[in-house]
């Protein structure tokens, strides 16, 4: 099989795996002749760099061979798909080749279990190695881990890689039973435990190398050595959205669990795709998509607002509203904390008003130091003022009674996507 269509293949079959938080978000190209550029392309995804520039990866599975038999992957050992391999060498070849073209800034490997744990485990930190030193690739690398691999592998592909995930898969550990039995969540965990340990200790040991004092011979510029690197840009997972009944409260609980036991930069939610001679253990359905876009805005919530787990899909059924954002229902699920004082509310409950993100708060918190602020200062601060006003209280507008309570969630305008 030519290098093509082992490319079509392994580009295809990656992109289950999510790496980057753009899906549920508007599809754009210029192929209608305006415009420059497309965020849809063969292989091509996105990232995000420590540094936060958005960066494109090729996207790729070493196989899509795999001898596991994970009921929601179309790439389980019985289904009844296309197959393909690349050898080591041809992932290095196509990494640089795009690369020197300026087409991608790194590169996503992922893979099927092959022969053993250890043996793909070998492969992929294979890959990363000679990317490395035998071609100083200075470009981004996020590989999948192999689980059950040996703790010695998984330390070497620290020591290449920018990112390494390690896929949770599913949000309990029943659903993991039940649709992945092959898989062993308490290995998931301990492997994720491993890693949090590794980046804790190369951090460590970073800060130490800081402190030292350099050392240099006379009439030479002191230069510091570089401090040993493991996976700089952290560890992150993945997990299945809507292969099981689980609700996005538990999904929630989860991802808090894994954020708090692993220091995990992102959890990741895949809404499950109806794959080809599905088990009927599955739905037949995908979910909304857009329930997958509420959970990252509610992930977002827990990050970046304060937000607990249990407060966010708490009451009811466990499920985020599909119409209203999360932080926008929680408002109107909570009257009693509203309208909330411009002028003199802690920056808590200032990141809790629907409409007023992390730097619209800080610069409130920053203008309000000088002056009572009106409703007109909300422009100037580029504000959304129709998303706000109903749940605040400035020097010259109070909301009216009860208004925000017993407007429909629909009438309301939607907060825009958080990131
Ligand atoms: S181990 Fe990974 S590639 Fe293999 S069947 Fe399970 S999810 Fe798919």
């Amino acid at each position: 099989m030519d290098l093509n269509s082992k490319l079509a293949i392994l580009a295809d079959a990656a992109k289950y795996d999510a790496s980057c938080a753009s899906s549920g978000g508007v599809k754009r190209n210029s192929v209608d002749g305006r415009g420059v550029g497309s965020n849809e392309g063969m292989g091509i995804c996105h990232s995000y760099a420590p540094d936060g520039r958005c960066i494109s990866l090729l996207k790729i599975l070493l196989t899509n061979f795999c001898q596991y038999d994970c009921l929601y992957c179309v790439n389980r050992v019985t289904s009844n798909v296309p197959r393909a391999r690349f050898s080591i060498e041809e992932v290095v070849h196509l990494t640089l080749d795009f690369y020197r073209r300026n087409c991608i800034e790194g590169l996503f490997l992922s893979s099927g279990i092959i022969r053993s744990a250890d043996y793909t485990m070998e492969q992929v930190v294979e890959v990363a190695r000679c990317l490395r030193e035998d071609h100083d690739f200075r470009g981004y690398i996020h590989l999948k881990t192999i689980p059950d691999a040996s703790p010695e592998l998984l330390q070497r592909a620290g020591r290449y890689a920018d990112r390494l995930s390690i896929n949770i898969e599913l949000p309990t550990e029943e659903g993991l039973a039940a649709l992945a039995p092959e898989k062993d969540s308490a290995a998931i965990k301990r492997s994720m435990a491993r890693l949090r340990v590794h980046i804790d200790d190369a951090k460590a040991e970073a800060a130490d190398h800081a402190r030292q004092p350099v050392a240099s011979l006379a009439g030479v510029a002191p230069t510091r050595a570089k401090p040993r690197s493991f996976a700089a840009a952290g560890q992150s997972t993945q997990m299945i959205v809507g292969a099981d009944a689980a609700s996005d409260a538990a999904i929630l609980s989860t991802s808090s669990q894994l954020y708090g036991g692993y220091r995990l930069k992102r959890v990741y939610y895949s809404a499950f795709s109806p794959i080809p001679d599905a088990s009927s253990s599955l739905p037949l359905k995908a979910p909304p998509l857009v329930r997958e876009h509420r959970l990252y805005q509610a992930d977002w919530l827990m990050r970046f607002y304060g937000f607990h787990a249990g407060e966010i899909a708490g009451a009811g059924d466990g499920m985020l509203s599909l119409d209203v954002d999360p932080k926008h229902a929680w408002a109107l699920a909570h009257p009693e904390r509203f309208p909330v004082d411009l002028n003199t509310a802690p920056r808590e409950m200032l990141l809790r008003v629907p409409g007023l993100g992390v730097k619209a708060v800080d610069r409130v918190l920053l203008a309000r130091r000088g002056r009572r602020l009106r409703a007109d200062d909300l422009k100037r601060l580029h504000v959304t003022m129709r998303r706000v006003l109903p749940f605040v209280v400035l020097a010259d507008h109070r909301p009216r009674g009860a208004a925000v309570a017993s407007v429909p969630a629909k009438a309301l305008p939607a907060q825009a996507a958080l990131f």
